[in-house]
């Protein structure tokens, strides 16, 4: 349970000393309750103290990290329950599931989900390998999957092939996922040597919170928790309990992200992809499906990259000019706001275009261009400040700027705050920009 503010200045020393930067305890102890400092910043409290407050403190989600290098991911530390509240911080990771009979099959398909959308890299993040009762035909899958270069999942239940699985791949850095009420010791012991990372299950919500019980009293605390395949209406029904225990009741022993096999709640994969899109949204950390194309992949990951940004952070590019098409410093300039969207849109366009632009990005607070111009953020004099903080006259000779349609009232202001240069109004929307250009060369 989050602790209040007095509850955090009863234990602080009271002096009053602003070595913590705080003018006074007690705005100390409210920054620490809001999240905003640690309470290690104050040099004067006591160890007991410390302690006390440190554990009442802890996120009610613990934050775990899988993969390794590149293919490093956190998950969990959740702390609301709707993205609307604040945010959401661990993205839902996708995973495919591969067997021995369909390993070969697979494996190119998920290789071949690799695409950019608004500056981020979307692949099949995780392989899932199930264990179908065959110790070396599961090994091998193991190897094959592992060649990929992606985290994988062992999931299995048994502890002779868990524990060779594992010491074939533990330097990635894998989720063991098996754990239940009648393996757990066995289980706990394989993840814990290799210091991973141990899914667990069961045969309901009860026995499953039981067995984290066990394992938390034996030490382990870096878990996941698997909400089950008994059904859709099941499985969604322990992913939110699970949640809310954790971040409404303080309830610590769901306090671990979980894992949804979609995979195993249906065969039609259209049904698997709606499951999974439920499941982004609540509150699926893993989220494994039979397969993954491109049809299934450009809606779910797009789902995904609008619930995981920061609703209280616009999506923004670094303002600076984007050379398009091998543009050099003869290149016509074409300025728009710094709103990634608005960038990834017109950028297209550009591209389409073939045409070389200097794409001049303003700093515009990371609105679109109507919104920041109304804002006073995209206007002749934040552009005229913008191009002389960034330079521009001196990387850029041709001295032609479009502008965005929509902004055409900035023309005359800015061409008698930019002399020399020629202002003209491109079109309104990014889709006319193709031929624009190409009457315009
Ligand atoms: S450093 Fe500690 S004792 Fe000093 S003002 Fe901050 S909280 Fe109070």
């Amino acid at each position: 349970m989050a602790l209040k503010g007095l509850d955090i200045f009863k234990l602080l020393p009271k002096t009053n000393c602003k070595k913590c930067g705080s003018p006074t305890c007690m705005a100390f102890a409210m920054k620490v309750a809001q999240g905003g400092i640690e309470l290690g910043k104050c040099p004067d409290i006591s160890a007991d103290a410390l302690a006390q407050l440190s554990e009442a403190s802890a996120p009610p989600m613990k934050s775990i990290t899988i993969g390794a290098g590149d293919r490093e991911y956190k998950l969990g530390g959740e702390t609301v329950l709707f993205r609307h509240d604040k945010t959401f911080v661990s993205k839902s990771l996708y995973a495919v599931s591969v067997c021995p009979g369909c390993v070969d099959e697979k494996l190119p398909e998920i290789k071949a989900i690799d695409y950019e959308r608004i500056g981020e890299r979307m692949i099949v993040d995780i392989i899932n390998v199930e264990f179908s009762g065959d110790k070396a035909a599961f090994l091998d899958t193991v190897k094959k999957a592992e060649g990929v270069g992606r985290t994988l999942i062992l999931d299995v239940t048994d502890a002779d092939a868990a524990k060779e699985a594992v010491e074939l791949v533990k330097a990635g850095k894998p989720i063991l996922n098996g754990a239940n009420e009648s393996n757990w010791e066995a289980f706990n012991k394989i993840a814990s040597d290799a210091g991973i990372v141990l899914g667990v299950g069961g045969k309901d919500l009860d026995g499953l919170y039981d067995t984290v019980q066990k394992l938390e009293a034996a030490g382990n605390k870096n878990l996941i928790l698997d909400v089950g395949s008994a059904s859709a209406k099941d499985a969604f029904a322990n992913a939110v309990q699970i949640r809310r225990a954790a971040l409404k009741d303080g309830d610590r022993g769901c306090g671990y992200p979980a894992i949804v096999n979609v995979a195993k709640l249906s065969d039609d994969p259209l049904q698997q992809l709606a499951l999974a899109s439920v499941f982004t949204l609540k509150y699926g950390s893993i989220i494994i499906l039979s397969g993954m194309s491109y049809a299934q992949a450009l809606p779910l990951f797009g789902l995904r990259q609008n619930i995981y940004t920061d609703p209280q952070k616009p999506m923004k590019m670094e303002p600076k000019i984007y050379p398009i098409n091998g543009a050099d410093e003869n290149a016509v300039c074409a300025i728009t706001v710094d709103f990634a969207l608005t960038y990834f849109v017109v950028n297209g366009e550009l591209e389409r275009s073939g045409v070389p632009v200097n794409f001049i990005i303003a700093d515009a607070g990371g609105y679109s261009v109507l919104t920041s111009w109304a804002a006073g953020k995209f206007s002749a004099g934040t552009i005229t400040k913008f191009f002389k903080e960034a330079d521009i006259e001196g990387k850029v000779k041709n001295r032609t700027l479009i502008l965005p349609g929509k902004v055409a009232v900035l023309k005359g202001e800015l061409e008698e705050s930019l002399p020399g240069w020629k202002v003209l109004v491109g079109p309104n929307e990014a889709v006319g920009l193709v031929k624009y250009l190409k009457e315009l060369k």
